[in-house]
């Protein structure tokens, strides 16, 4: 079966036997047990309490793993929330973790500011190192976080190759999946024991609510089930909702972000005060070819950098723009453009930036493209 396809059907459970189309939203904190037996845990229940999740969560997470080939999936308020949950779940005080210099830059904050704490040692790698990896590993390494394409400055890595050279160590490999969506990149068949994403982006796709989820592997679901028990995090059906509302058009988005995405890249890249644009799916991307061979597409979330960046500029172009939004998350349907200044260790930042960080939401791109003309046009003339 074809992703499209399986958008449309997967996770619409419990909607007999009244024949709805979609899972009702089921609101619940006290479950009712139907017998001393089931409330002594001697006979099974589906549900046992609110924080546990009721059936529209379950229906939620049976469509995502099923989409990433997983062998389930657990839902959190947000995708921070799924990126600090996938580490607490494998690691240990005294443990030492590996992560992607390019990795999301709050997730970042966790390494260096409760994990300190905790006594788990961070060490960021430059996301081209691919196998060499092997070198950093330590013998309390428990865990590789991998981020492709990586945050703002979008390379992407060797998934396979980290994967085997982790595993042979014993050691687990999450990945931040939110740029692939599920859909255009499935890291669990490349190696990946768990996929994290931000549903906030594309899944939920309208810019109206906060859920992350972590997608598993059979190895390392119980672990992760039972850190998300530990923490208590619940998530509010109606979120739920919400998020497999936007799964069913998910496809066919990231298809538009993608077409609409490539044509503003390209207009961009013939623009003389653009130094460069940075998009996996542009040949001249460093690991254009490494994105060809794991991904099925791109989406709308890329960068470029300008010539010069003084303050002036910047506020010219970005004070008269009429369909970008300037705003922080990305995935909705409308467009967005920020400068970044992408935090790093390993590789230091070069005089280029700031970038901008550009996404291309679902408006024609013609338009789009006429209103960074008009911002590029104040910025030169700032
Ligand atoms: C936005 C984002 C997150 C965090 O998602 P929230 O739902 O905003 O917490 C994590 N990782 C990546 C790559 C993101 O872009």
């Amino acid at each position: 079966m074809h992703d499209d396809t399986r958008l449309a059907h997967i996770g619409r459970h419990g909607t007999e036997p009244l024949g709805l189309v979609n899972p009702p939203v089921c609101h619940a904190s006290t479950i009712l047990f139907p017998s001393f037996d089931a409330f002594e845990g001697k006979a099974p229940v589906p549900i046992t309490y609110g924080r546990h999740g009721t059936s529209t969560h379950f229906a939620l997470q049976e469509a995502l793993s099923e989409l990433e080939g997983g062998a389930g999936a657990v839902l959190v308020p947000s995708g921070l929330a799924a990126c600090t949950l996938a580490i607490q779940a494998l690691v240990a005080a005294g443990d030492h973790i590996l992560v992607t210099d390019s990795v999301y830059g709050p997730t970042r904050a966790f390494c260096d500011q409760a994990l300190r704490r905790c006594g788990v040692e961070t060490t960021y790698f430059a996301p081209e190192l691919g196998a060499g990896i092997a070198e950093l590993m330590r013998p309390n390494t428990r865990l590789v976080f991998v981020e492709s394409p990586g945050s703002l400055t979008f390379e992407i890595q060797d998934l396979p190759a980290i994967a085997a050279a982790a595993h042979a160590r014993g050691v687990r490999v999450v990945i931040d999946n939110t740029w692939g969506a599920g859909y255009f990149h499935k890291p669990l068949a490349l190696g990946a024991d768990i996929s994290v994403q931000a549903l906030t982006k594309y899944v939920g796709g309208h810019s109206d609510l906060m859920l992350g989820a972590l997608i598993c592997t059979a190895e390392t679901l119980p672990a992760v089930q039972a850190q998300a028990r530990l923490q208590g995090n619940a998530t509010a059906p109606d979120d739920v909702f919400l998020a497999l509302r936007g799964l069913r058009t998910l496809g066919t988005r990231l298809k538009a972000h993608d077409a609409s995405g490539r044509r503003v890249a390209e207009w961009l890249g013939g623009q003389p005060m653009v130094r460069r644009v940075i998009h996996p799916a542009c040949t001249d991307h460093p690991q254009h070819a490494l994105w060809r061979r794991d991904f099925s597409g791109a989406c709308g979330l890329f960068a470029f950098e300008l010539e010069s960046c003084r303050r002036e500029q910047l506020a010219a172009l970005f004070d008269g723009l009429r369909l970008f939004g300037m705003g922080y998350s990305w995935g909705g349907y409308e467009s967005l453009l920020i400068v970044a200044h992408p935090p790093r260790s390993v590789c230091k930042p070069g005089n280029e930036w700031p970038l901008l960080r550009i996404h291309v939401g679902l408006e024609d791109p013609a338009d789009l493209i006429a209103d960074l003309h008009e911002g590029l046009q104040r910025w030169q003339s700032a």
